[in-house]
């Protein structure tokens, strides 16, 4: 875990107090990528699609052919929503904003989207480029979230 002690005299260390992601075997490549900062996604060597979420099938061909590809990190809003209302330590974040992202590899990933004001959706523009970045929840886990690069 993340240090949650207090330095004397210094700023108080908050630990990551939202739910932290169950790991599996199947999901081992992505979370290796995700502490170095890469975007490791699923791809299938049958069909040559990209898939998310992490599955030991394609669900695209049924094909248990698989492989991990670094991914560029990119792609665009498909749609979002104003969270108000959540559980734990997301409730200290209220209001924020969730996205699905189509990623320029394939596929749609769900993601918290960061940098945008969720006080103004409106400039929340579908279509938006936007770049993946990792917050670390333990020494383990890398969480992915999206960030709008390109406004308008
Ligand atoms: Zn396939």
């Amino acid at each position: 875990m993340v240090s949650g002690s207090i330095d004397p005299g210094k700023e108080k260390t908050v630990a990551y107090n939202k739910p932290i992601p169950p790991k599996a075997q199947h999901t081992a490549p992505f979370w290796e990528g995700a502490k170095e900062g890469r975007l490791m996604l699923p791809r299938c060597t049958n069909c040559n699609r990209v898939h998310w979420y992490p599955r030991l099938i394609c669900p695209f061909c049924h094909s248990m052919e698989l492989e991990w590809i670094e991914a560029s990190g990119e792609g665009r809003i498909h749609t979002y929503a104003v969270q108000h209302r959540a559980f734990g330590g997301w409730a200290e974040e209220v209001p924020y904003v969730t996205a699905f992202i189509d990623l320029n590899e394939g596929d749609r990933m769900m993601t918290v989207l960061r940098g945008v004001d969720p006080a103004r959706p409106e400039e929340i523009r579908i279509g938006a480029k936007v770049k993946v970045e990792f917050e670390a929840a333990d020494e383990d886990t890398h969480i992915p979230f999206f960030r709008v690069v390109e406004g308008g």
